[in-house]
């Protein structure tokens, strides 16, 4: 399988967006701000903020942290929220999921300003994305539709597969893929827990797209010769020979599939650094408008 190199067409594009705040500083505009709310403790969404407010300062944006204890009150939640749409300084912001139980993820995120809601996960931005209009679209898909531009994959008339059908990448990857534009023009099956003879369909795949978080659930058997194969998949697994004892690994089995004929995402260094660049992207369309 030939590597579809996500960190470096990650980096790529974080040098454009620098480029672009060097043009926009040099006409007499700010820098684009980006702002991310965490909530409690969870390692992995500590990480997953961590790693965007990096890629901030890569690129010359603002960047602010909002820090929140795991038993914040909804209602506390949404002012923080409420604070961050009224703030004139700040271009796009995030809240990064998930939220603890007793919070209403849902009406958190519609409570996020259409115009900065660079995750794109608003109904507005999803509505527009499924009318094919203009808008925020969530960074997993899009980085995966920049991805396969970038490589230079042919997609139209291809029959692409989809594995995970959620707000955030599943249904908008089916979205996209689908679209008249290029890439796009697909012919997209979409699939999930309830799908029947799951093998038949990915094994008649041009263009397999993972994101379930089940490791290694897609097997050399499930594949096509010569298929273009994206794990968006993010698992944790035991490794007796890493210092944490444990290491990330993707919804495809790499190692089976790695001798055949194809393309491929590893994990890491996939989609992963893919998101944090069209995050970045979407907010420095933000602060342009
Ligand atoms: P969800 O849990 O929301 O969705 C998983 C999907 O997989 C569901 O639609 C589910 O079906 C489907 N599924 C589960 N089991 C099966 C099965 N046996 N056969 C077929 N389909 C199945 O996950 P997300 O979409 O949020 O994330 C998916 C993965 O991608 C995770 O590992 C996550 O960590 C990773 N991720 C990575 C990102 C990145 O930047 N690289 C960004 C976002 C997510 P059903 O709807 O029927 O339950």
């Amino acid at each position: 399988m030939q590597i579809i190199d996500g960190k470096a067409t990650s980096l790529a594009i974080q040098d454009e967006i620098k480029e672009a705040v060097t043009e926009r500083l040099a006409s007499g505009s700010k820098k684009p701000h980006l702002a991310a709310i965490i909530v409690g403790d969870n390692p992995a969404s500590r990480a997953y903020v961590g790693h965007k407010i990096k890629a901030c300062e890569r690129v010359g944006f603002e960047s602010t942290l909002v820090e929140l204890s795991e038993n914040i009150q909804e209602e506390q939640l949404l002012q923080e929220v409420e604070a961050l749409n009224a703030n004139q300084a700040i271009d796009g912001f995030i809240v990064q999921l998930p939220l603890p139980d007793h919070i209403d993820s849902q009406r958190v995120l519609e409570a996020v300003h259409p115009d900065k809601d660079v995750d794109g996960f608003h109904p507005i931005n999803a509505g527009k994305l499924s009318l094919g209009l203009p808008g925020f679209q969530p960074a997993t898909p899009a980085g995966i539709i920049e991805l396969l531009k970038r490589y230079g994959i042919e997609t139209s008339g291809k029959h692409a597969v989809v594995i995970g059908r959620s707000a955030i990448v599943g249904t908008p990857m089916t979205l996209l893929l689908s679209r008249n534009a290029n890439p796009g023009n697909c012919t997209v099956t979409m699939c999930h827990s309830r799908t029947q003879n799951l093998q038949a369909i990915t094994r008649s795949a041009d263009i397999l797209i993972a994101a379930i978080g089940r490791p290694h659930f897609v097997t050399a058997d499930m594949v096509k010769p010569g298929a273009v194969v994206i794990d968006v998949g993010i698992n944790r697994i035991p490794d007796a020979t890493k210092k944490s004892g444990t290491r990330l690994t993707g919804d495809v089995d790499y190692d089976a599939l790695s001798n055949m004929d194809g393309h491929i995402t590893p994990v890491p260094g996939g989609v992963g650094p893919m998101t944090i660049a069209m995050l970045l992207k979407n907010t420095l369309d933000a602060a342009a408008s």
